[in-house]
């Protein structure tokens, strides 16, 4: 990072949730924001491909946020979370299914179970810990990372299993993808996580969701802290959720040959924003998308205010429905398809094109 966005990013930092609210209010308002990633757009396609809303939800229960720091009792707020969770779904899936809007759940894995218990005192022997770390958001200093997993069942302790949404995520009349968040929320980046904790977390990821029927492609990192992406790689992701410095733009493919799905906006009315101001810079980036061919993603997490279920989500999305036919809503999974296609067109053009000039070649005329 330079000197000068390293500066900007403490001065953004330092302006506190409501003061970023106010400030990106007036970014909105002056036109700066929505900002469109030109560079990602490729050569030549820039307003001929049509435009696309992804949206994509962390569900994590009381996972995400057992280790919140700057609190004093983060387990309390973990279970205030998964309560909250567990009250919106049920509202979330009758608007997804109103709408006819397929979203990607990224699911934290131990939600796949039904109970688990302890072996030799210990909550999942098998699975390699985390080595105690410290980011800006979550501190783990003492104890074993399961400490708060109860080792029990979803119907006594519903805040650490959740086999009953994914089943009505799995059931809902629109046809939802179900992503990989890690086994146990853990923080995937390099510095952090050594490569045999991703490694286990994905297998154990991958082993899970395969009794269910489904097929872990995509990917969303705890907390967003990007790393172990060579893992991803090895154990058949097709693509992650990666958050830059715009709000539109379109997926790239990194490195290791995995889609970067650009993250978008944070879809949740922040501090300092009326609900009706909220909504309107939402649309202002829908009609951006439409404009530009640019993918749109909106990322939230389940246990949001209510607000958003009630007002912010349904006003977005009934605008989104207006511009059906020039706005594409599709999961990750969806994205990843369309995008290798096209990768593909081309190639196979060229090879139509090239079987013509063989067979030109040996027409006798
Ligand atoms: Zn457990
Ligand atoms: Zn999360």
């Amino acid at each position: 990072m330079g000197f000068i966005t390293h500066f900007r990013k403490r001065l953004y930092d330092a302006l506190g949730p409501y003061g970023q609210g106010y400030f990106n209010r007036w970014r909105y308002r002056l036109g700066v924001l929505p900002r469109v990633d030109l560079g990602s757009l490729g050569s030549g396609s820039r307003g001929s491909r049509k435009a696309c809303l992804v949206i994509s939800a962390d569900l994590e229960l009381a996972w995400g946020w057992r280790y919140l720091r700057h609190t004093s009792d983060p387990l309390a707020v973990a279970l205030r979370l998964a309560a909250e969770t567990r009250r919106n779904v049920p509202a979330l899936l009758d608007l997804f299914d109103r709408l006819d809007v397929p979203i990607t759940w990224a699911v934290v894995g131990h939600l796949f179970l039904r109970s688990c218990r302890r072996r030799g005192g210990m909550a999942h022997p098998q699975l390699p810990r985390p080595p105690r770390f410290e980011n800006e958001m979550w501190s783990f200093r003492r104890g074993d990372w399961y400490d708060a997993d109860p080792c029990s069942d979803y119907r006594s302790e519903p805040a650490w299993y959740a086999p009953d949404l994914i089943r009505a995520i799995l059931s809902a009349k629109v046809k939802h993808e179900i992503a990989c968040h890690t086994f146990s929320h853990i923080d995937c980046s390099d510095q952090r996580c050594p490569s045999e904790v991703m490694d286990a977390e994905l297998a154990e990821c991958l082993r899970l969701a395969r009794r269910w029927g489904i097929e872990l492609r995509s990917f969303v990192f705890p907390g967003n802290f990007v790393g172990n992406l060579a893992s991803l790689r090895k154990y058949g992701f097709t693509a992650y959720r990666w958050h830059g410095r715009h709000q539109l733009g379109m997926p790239q493919r990194d490195e290791h040959g995995l889609w970067r799905i650009p993250g978008g906006v944070y879809w949740e009315k922040l501090e300092g924003w009326s609900t009706a101001a909220w909504v309107r810079a939402l649309r202002r980036c829908i009609d951006r998308a439409l404009e530009t061919g640019t993918m749109l993603h909106l990322w939230f997490h389940p246990s949001c205010e209510r607000v958003n279920v009630e007002e912010v989500f349904p006003a977005t999305l009934e605008y989104a429905a207006l511009h059906r036919d020039r706005l594409q809503i599709l999961t990750m999974g969806d994205l990843v398809r369309a995008m290798e296609n096209e990768e593909e067109a081309p190639s196979r053009g060229r090879r139509a094109s090239a079987r013509r000039s063989a067979r030109l070649a040996h027409d006798p005329q």
